[in-house]
């Protein structure tokens, strides 16, 4: 009877073992594009601090320049803009994109995609809360930017699900421009 009790206790607490996640499942990595409207206005650091301070562990960082086929293969072939927002906005945004330099980065922390969407806030600035970098930052309206023709000067692009995120860092970084290394924010987040 004992015997079989201890081999039913044995075998439960395999089980939950074996479903358990483990903590590596919840890290994740995201991409952030500081846009043009960031780098000239000189507010590169002030965005930064904002996913600095709250523990995310920058894992690549650089400034470039992309050529047209890249926002291209970013927003339409991945983002799906297009079909999500139309052809006038993603012509609007791509030439937005185009008039400067950018700071591309890859972000890594617990469930980090999220939690950077979050940080960001929504697409149109006007309808950002206070708190979120668009809201505290900008405050342009879809309908403003259309009438002027230009695409919406929001700050920052921040990867839209995990699935995007992996594909964005692929198309953005080499494998090694992304480094792994301890923080020292670790031992409290994570
Ligand atoms: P998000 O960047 O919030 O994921 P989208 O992927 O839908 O949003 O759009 C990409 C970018 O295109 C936005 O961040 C914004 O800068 C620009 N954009 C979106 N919609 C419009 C629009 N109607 N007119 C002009 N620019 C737009």
């Amino acid at each position: 009877m004992i015997i079989i009790a201890l081999e039913m206790w044995y075998n439960s607490e395999k089980l939950k073992g074996e479903n358990m996640a483990s903590t590596k499942d919840y890290i994740q990595r995201t991409l952030v594009v500081l846009k043009p409207d960031t780098v000239q206005r000189g507010i590169i650091g002030e965005i930064v601090q904002r996913f600095e301070r709250v523990g995310l562990k920058i894992v690549g960082m650089k400034m470039v320049m992309p050529n047209e086929a890249l926002y291209r293969k970013h927003y339409e072939d991945i983002g799906k803009m297009i079909t999500r927002r139309g052809e006038q906005a993603f012509r609007y945004n791509v030439e937005y994109m185009m008039t400067g330099p950018v700071i591309a980065m890859v972000l890594e922390g617990v469930e980090a995609q999220p939690l950077v969407r979050k940080i960001v806030g929504p697409t149109e600035p006007k309808s950002a809360e206070m708190g979120t970098i668009r809201g505290d930052f900008s405050h342009m309206s879809f309908g403003y930017s259309d009438a002027k023709g230009v695409g919406v000067p929001n700050l920052v692009h921040a990867s839209g699900s995990l699935e995007e995120a992996e594909q964005e860092i692929n198309l953005w970084f080499n494998a090694n421009e992304l480094y792994d290394y301890s923080d020292l924010n670790e031992k409290y987040t994570r």
